[in-house]
């Protein structure tokens, strides 16, 4: 059975707990979708959650969390990314059960809390890779505030500044600085 994988016999009418981890091995293989180059998860992704069953559908509430060395884009240094995320997910039976979803758990495509399942086994990587794809970093920050490197010697300016000064980037009002500056001198 796959490590995200839950027997669907498990999950009864009184509220259980479902701990699933995932493997370096797993990680190995995911990295390369979200194109971290070649960092290793520095912890595995924990699912932690409780799940019940009503009637025939089930019910899952808990959270993700894992952390991953990424690369800042401001500083290019790596540090860990932590992920810490809510997990819900309402499953219904398929009204067809000669369509059985791949891996028992298919995502409805609207709404990421909802789903279907069929077969015995529920395997929860579309539901984790969907929560990874959607809080994954558009740019990555070391910190809030990272200050960056110095666009003209390449100084990490987190550690230490740099003698250099920078032009300022956007200057509408130049011309203007300098008439000002040629009549006061
Ligand atoms: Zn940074
Ligand atoms: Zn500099």
């Amino acid at each position: 059975m796959d490590e995200l994988s839950i027997r669907v016999e498990s999950v009864r009418d009184t509220p259980g707990r479902f701990l699933l981890e995932t493997s370096q091995a797993w990680w190995e293989r995911v990295r390369k979708i979200f194109q971290v180059p070649s960092a290793p998860a520095s912890d595995p992704f924990r699912v932690d959650m409780e799940g019940y069953r009503l009637g025939e559908r089930l019910l899952f509430r808990g959270d993700l969390a894992g952390c991953v060395e990424l690369s800042c884009s401001r500083c290019v240094e790596s540090y860990p990314h932590r992920f810490h995320e809510r997990l819900e997910l309402l499953l219904e039976p398929v009204r067809d059960p000669s369509v059985v979803p791949d891996g028992g758990i298919e995502l409805d495509a609207q709404d990421l809390e909802l789903g279907r399942y069929a077969g015995d086994e529920l395997n929860f990587e579309p539901v984790v890779l969907e929560i990874l794809a959607l809080m994954w970093p558009m740019q990555p920050l070391c910190r809030e505030d990272c200050a960056g490197l110095c666009q003209i010697c390449g100084q990490n300016l987190n550690r230490e500044r740099c003698a250099c000064r920078p032009e300022p980037v956007d200057r509408p009002f130049a011309g203007l600085a300098k008439l000002l500056g040629s009549r006061r001198g």
